[in-house]
């Protein structure tokens, strides 16, 4: 339906209320989204649906999958679903392999896993929490696309996109180890760009500031806290994951054909870089 209409294009509403035009850049094109079954990773899946992709969503519990590919289906999506807990070798496996099996084939894939297990200075954190950190947020996100490599090759050229996080340009206190495990997105971002660009596969990151998701939740859930983040935020708003979700899927798309090695900021004017 939504994907019928969109083979031209489709008025779709967006975060803003504003009406907006779904554009069908991404026809023909397999996705695969890892942690997709919420949030940003969901917003990424629906939007690259609605740009025409068929995308495999994918997460670490199957009835959020079930629940996540139902609800894009009803909404006129080319969806499959998969179990997938990033930091597991055959569930990662089984991922690319159901991409493959159902759409024939890989174009693009969206690493967005990540997790944080403890709050706290970056010197205070344990050592457990360290491991977990790196081994999900950028030892996943090395795997993935390591894995997801070879089925790219076959189609000539395509499209990685990490998520990172503003935190990894301007370290948030008390979120320490994990901003630092964003920070070595963009370098992954940037040798992974420069190996591949040669062979017509973009590699790019999106660093978002603060998404009203679950996973900021103890940034927007109590009055004190909503309003001392957002004094940080100059548009004094945090961002809806569909915002995030147009940046890449514009990185992802033709329109960025040029663009390699790049990290998108969408922070609201939260300080980044010059
Ligand atoms: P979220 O709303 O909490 O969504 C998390 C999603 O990830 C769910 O679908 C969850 O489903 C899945 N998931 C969690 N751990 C997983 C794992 N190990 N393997 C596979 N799937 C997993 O989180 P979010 O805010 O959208 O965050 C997504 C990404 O954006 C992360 O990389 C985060 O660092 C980044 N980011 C977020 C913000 C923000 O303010 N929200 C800002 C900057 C960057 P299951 O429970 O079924 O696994």
């Amino acid at each position: 339906m939504l994907r019928a209409i969109g083979q031209s294009s489709a008025t779709i509403m967006n975060s803003r209320n504003l009406c907006s035009k779904a554009s069908s850049r991404l026809q023909g094109k397999v996705a695969v989204v890892t942690a997709s079954t919420d949030g940003i990773g969901y917003a990424i899946a629906e939007r690259l649906g609605q740009e025409g992709a068929k995308v495999v969503v994918s997460s670490r519990k199957e009835q959020n999958v079930a629940k996540a590919v139902d609800k894009l289906s009803k909404a006129g999506l080319d969806v499959a679903g998969i179990k997938c807990h990033v930091a597991n070798a055959a569930d990662r496996k089984a991922l690319f392999e159901k991409a493959v099996q159902k759409y024939g084939g890989i174009d693009i894939l969206v690493s967005n896993a990540a997790v944080n297990p403890e709050v706290g200075a970056v010197l205070d954190a344990s050592e457990a929490a360290w491991d977990k950190i790196f081994e999900v947020n950028v030892k996943c996100s090395f795997l993935l696309a390591k894995e997801a490599l070879p089925y790219i090759r076959q189609r000539k050229g395509g499209s990685i996109v990490f998520v990172s996080s503003i935190a990894g340009f301007q370290p948030f206190s008390l979120l320490g180890a994990y901003s630092v495990s964003k920070t070595a997105l963009f370098g992954l971002t940037k040798a992974a760009s420069q190996d591949l660009a040669s062979e017509n596969i973009r590699v790019n990151c999106v660093a978002p500031g603060i998404v009203k998701t679950r996973f900021s939740a103890a940034l927007h859930e109590s009055e004190g806290a909503q309003e001392a983040a957002l004094s940080t935020i100059p548009m004094k708003r945090f961002a809806e994951p569909k915002e995030i979700a147009g940046v890449c899927a514009f990185l992802v798309s033709n329109d960025a054909s040029y663009i390699t090695g790049e990290t998108i900021i969408a922070s609201g004017g939260m300080p980044s870089r010059l």
